[in-house]
């Protein structure tokens, strides 16, 4: 008799721990199950592509990597798109065992649903099972409507309000609670090999490329790679925990350390919302509290109502959602856009900001929207320019939320923050970094400057630091003529 083997095929659910399709196969097969990962050549071309984040992955992919043959299984990278390699793969190692199945986790993307309804297709024809699970959103598009099905949620309040009321039900709980069983081999590795997979399995048809991959895209990346992987992820959730009681008033300071920095780990599945759920203990919350933890949850509800956003209406990758913005004449200056990007608009706060995200590939929550508006609504260029240069450089860049925040900046998305709503940079800035503490450690040239100075838009701010690009009053009223 041919021993049972299962296949995982991982996408961004880059971790063991609380991986509810790799548990499933694992359950199934008694631990023989093989991990596949397949580098699709589409991903590596698309214009979004960012080396420094496909560092990241590569990084993620290599510790599970060791993390799984450790634990007596294997991750095979393969260089080659699923729907040549999943087949091939499949009917050789059929020749020595018994394939129960392929398991993998749901991705709401419009490109990785249209690519797995190929794979289904693909797989039923080889006669191969294929059973997928909800993994990286608590809870999913298909599972929260209005009334009926179909009807979805267009607004963040009423979506939070019904997620929060299914968020107390005994099922979504136990999604949680059955994550954080995983979250106790962080914790305590197993001294014996969770997996049992064969010698044969372990040498099949396809070379493993991760150290290709590596190596060919190391010479382009151009920012410190942070350490990566569950283990680490983890670490960083349990290091949160004692700063959530704060984060309702530190969330907003960019000089401030308030925030959780998970979501680049989030992006890749080394954590999910269930498992920092757990580690944050935020089991209990409903809507109406106001407190840090509520508060906390209530953003990762903002990432899940992106989410449902994208999957309902996969048009707003490329359009508007708001159907009446799609035509802005936007005026796209491109020189202004350069400025933008690299940080020298003569606006300390945007500078700051853009420089952040140049030199560390993350930025601050408060400063993405401040770049944002002032990208759209101060230069006058269209958000999809903005929404773009982000996807190339954020770590954490993920197309459900920064395509929402960025329409949301941009007064086309589905919130209901009126065209009119602008934010003023100036203001911005004297607000949430009155001591310019942020401004100073990004823009160096301001270090001898007040922060008076700082915020105020007809300042001396010395030879070295540019005047300011445009004029913010008269931008404004150049923009609002733009939206009607
Ligand atoms: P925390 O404050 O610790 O929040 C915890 C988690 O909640 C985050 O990790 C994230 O998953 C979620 N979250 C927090 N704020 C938001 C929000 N406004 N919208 C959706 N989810 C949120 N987030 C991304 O993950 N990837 C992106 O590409 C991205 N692009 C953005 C672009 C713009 C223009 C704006 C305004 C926001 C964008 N965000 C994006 C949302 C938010 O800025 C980041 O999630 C947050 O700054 C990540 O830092 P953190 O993990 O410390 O957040």
């Amino acid at each position: 008799m041919k021993p049972c083997l299962g296949i995982h095929w991982f996408r961004r659910d880059l971790r063991i721990a609380g991986n509810t399709a790799l548990k499933a196969n694992w359950k199934k097969n008694s631990g023989n199950v093989l991990g596949i990962f397949c580098f699709d050549s589409h991903f590596l071309s698309r214009p979004d592509f960012s080396n420094n984040r496909f560092a990241l992955f590569l990084k993620t992919l290599e510790a599970l990597q060791l993390e799984l043959r450790e634990m007596g299984s294997d991750l095979l990278v393969i260089d080659a798109l699923p729907q040549v390699a999943l087949p091939q793969l499949i009917t050789h190692l059929r020749k020595d065992h018994d394939l129960s199945f392929l398991t993998y986790n749901r991705d709401y993307e419009p490109f990785a649903r249209k690519r797995d309804d190929e794979i289904e297709n693909i797989l039923r024809d080889i006669q191969l099972e294929t059973q997928s699970f909800r993994d990286h959103l608590l809870i999913e598009p298909e599972e929260l409507f209005k009334q009926m099905p179909g009807e979805f949620y267009q607004v963040y309040s009423p979506f939070a309000k019904k997620w929060f009321d299914l968020y107390s039900s005994d099922s979504i709980q136990k999604r949680i609670s059955e994550q954080n069983a995983g979250l106790k081999y962080l914790d305590k590795k197993p001294s014996q090999p969770l997996f049992k997979l064969s010698l044969k399995t372990k040498n099949p048809l396809f070379k493993d490329s991760l150290q290709d991959f590596i190596k060919k895209n190391d010479p382009s990346v151009t920012i410190p790679i942070p350490s990566a992987g569950s283990h680490v992820a983890y670490q960083h959730a349990n290091a949160f925990v004692k700063k959530i009681n704060e984060y309702k008033e530190s969330r907003d300071y960019p000089s401030v350390a308030g925030t959780s920095r998970l979501s680049i780990f989030l992006k890749n599945g080394s954590i999910t919302s269930s498992q920092i759920i757990s580690i944050l203990n935020l089991q209990k919350l409903s809507y109406k509290k106001e407190d840090g933890s509520t508060r906390y949850l209530k953003e990762i509800v903002w990432r899940e109502f992106y989410y449902h956003i994208l999957y309902h209406r996969p048009d707003v990758e490329k359009k508007s959602f708001l159907k009446k913005y799609e035509n802005i004449k936007w005026e796209n200056n491109k020189e202004w856009f350069r400025r933008w990007c690299e940080g020298t608009t003569g606006f300390p706060i945007v500078d700051a900001g853009m420089r952040e995200l140049n030199t560390t590939g993350w930025m601050h929550n408060r400063v993405r929207m401040i770049v944002a508006s002032f990208l759209c609504k101060d230069l006058l260029i269209d958000w999809r320019w903005g929404e773009n240069y982000f996807m190339k450089m954020l770590l954490d860049g993920d197309l459900a939320p920064n395509n929402g925040g960025w329409q949301w900046a941009a007064s086309t998305g589905c919130d209901p923050q009126p065209y009119f709503r602008i934010f003023n940079p100036w203001l911005q800035s004297e607000k949430f970094d009155p001591q310019a503490e942020y401004i100073k450690h990004y823009v160096p040239e301001l270090k001898n400057c007040t922060a008076k100075n700082i915020h105020a838009e007809e300042a001396d701010r010395g030879t070295q630091y540019p005047r300011p690009i445009v004029q913010h009053q008269m931008q404004k009223v150049k923009a609002l003529s733009l939206y009607k």
